[in-house]
């Protein structure tokens, strides 16, 4: 049997109707309204669902409620089965789509809150295995109505991996679901700019002022206010008031509390006694998760050969993967040619060369040592001998030319020089390969080594 369209997606909106007071609007509108019923066979539900982590997600928190619920509407029905297939766009405009960025209600808290970008929402937000536990933990921040979960909620992990998405995401929900809540998302920069300013202003008085009202609090890359003492301390007195007063805290930084430099003991010890959660980097899976859900928003056709090319070659961050991809979309939408390999591949030669080398300052040193026949611990001393110089300038060189790191970093990694060193180096580098061919060869023979 196989009804049409129209009435599977009544089926569709009962079932969903019949899980609403169970898992709640958010999951609903997360989880359950990007999908479609597709067809019923042998008295099984075939659920389209647009990506593969939202049919394993589903399936491994809602499937048997989804069944439970199908047996509910169609009494002979045997199961329920997820696939993963596109889902026509109308369904996904049922989902409410928030529209007015909302820092917070009180226009007293307005000052110091920063507003929040309506792209960051759970729904937005694919989950894998390196961010599931962040995921689940913010999601749980963001339903008052069930109290005060863990606090602070302290969310670390390296640069473009959602931390500061899950943060907007926690405040968009707020928003929707309890409107009449104060919720201030800032920077820890902008914490410091404004307690600067009262201070300055002789104005700490309503600088405190404002956070008194606060329900949620949530201070982004807190791993900014290392190093600066008074600001710390004006955090740490804001902390305590309204972890006194049960108010929820979330904090992000790219460190775990107890390796956060330049933070006071007593603040690190607060910072880390709640639920302290790592996103680790990304996995191959959830990388294409992310393709897909990304092409979906842009409304793109993306050859899944192509995402998975993507998602096994940049490996690096989120923000550097969408980066990628919607390279790839523009150049094809510019040129009116379809997406494939090669066109990807020539699109994004740069990004992809510095994802590939994963080679490290230390491979270099190791190499060149080995090539001119010298030392590793002789290419960081500080010997001025022209047999060991020589070489340190091609490794530091080579150290430019082959990793993204910077001049200083360069120059710490070979036992603290200073950047100029570097630059030095470089520059003799590269007038020795224009004078002597022997030696340019040297060079491109050890560069080639190196890339492998
Ligand atoms: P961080 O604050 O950790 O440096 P961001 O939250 O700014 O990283 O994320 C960088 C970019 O990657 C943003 O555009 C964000 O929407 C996107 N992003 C990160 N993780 C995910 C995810 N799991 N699903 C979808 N988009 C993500
Ligand atoms: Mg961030």
């Amino acid at each position: 049997m196989s009804g049409d369209a129209g009435n599977l997606d009544e089926l569709w909106a009962k079932i969903v109707q019949r899980l609403r007071p169970d898992i709640g609007e958010s999951a609903v509108r997360s989880w359950l309204l990007p999908l479609a019923a597709q067809e019923i066979k042998s008295a099984t539900l075939f659920i389209a669902c647009p990506t593969r982590f939202m049919k394993d997600w589903v399936a491994g928190h809602y499937l048997d409620r989804l069944i439970i619920a199908f047996k509910a509407e169609m009494p002979s029905a045997k199961g329920v089965e997820l696939v993963v297939a596109p889902v026509a766009k109308i369904n996904m405009e049922k989902a409410p789509v928030l529209t007015a960025p909302v820092a917070s209600e009180n226009n007293n808290a307005e000052a110091i809150g920063a507003q929040l970008d309506p792209r960051l929402t759970f729904s937005r937000f694919v989950v894998g295995k390196p961010n599931e536990f962040a995921y689940a933990a913010a999601r749980r921040v963001a339903d008052l109505a069930s109290g005060p979960a863990f606090n602070p909620l302290f969310i670390y992990g390296g640069v473009g991996l959602g931390k500061t998405h899950l943060m907007h995401a926690i405040g968009w929900e707020i928003a929707e679901k309890y409107p009449s809540r104060n919720v201030i998302y800032t920077s820890a920069e902008k914490f410091m700019y404004r307690f600067v300013r009262a201070l300055r202003y002789q104005d700490i008085m309503s600088f405190k002022e404002q956070f008194r009202s606060v329900d949620v609090l949530m201070i982004d890359d807190v791993q900014f206010i290392g190093g600066k003492e008074s600001t710390q301390e004006e955090f740490f007195h804001t902390f305590n008031s309204l972890m006194d007063q049960g108010r929820q805290i979330v904090i992000s930084a790219d460190k775990p509390p107890s390796e956060l430099p330049g933070m006071e003991d007593r603040l690190k010890s607060r910072l880390g006694c709640g639920l302290v959660a790592d996103i680790h980097a990304t996995d191959y899976e959830l990388r294409l998760g992310i393709l897909q859900a990304k092409a979906e928003d842009m409304g793109c056709e993306v050859p899944p050969k192509v995402m998975e090319f993507l998602a096994y070659k940049i490996t690096s961050n989120v923000r550097e993967l969408e980066g990628a991809l919607r390279r790839v979309v523009a150049h094809a939408q510019l040129v009116g040619r379809s997406i494939n390999i090669d066109t990807t591949q020539e699109v994004l030669r740069d990004l992809l060369r510095a994802n590939e080398r994963k080679l490290t300052i230390e491979d270099i040193q190791k190499k060149v040592a080995e090539y001119f026949n010298i030392r590793v611990a002789d290419i960081y001393s500080d010997r001025r001998m022209r047999q060991i110089t020589r070489p340190r300038q091609v490794a530091m060189f080579l150290s430019k030319r082959l990793t993204p790191a910077s001049l200083p970093e360069i120059g710490r990694k070979f036992g603290g020089k200073d950047h100029t060193t570097v630059i030095h180096a470089v520059k003799k580098i590269e007038e020795l390969c224009g004078q002597d061919p022997a030696f340019a060869e040297d060079v491109r023979l050890l560069q080639k080594m190196l890339e492998g």
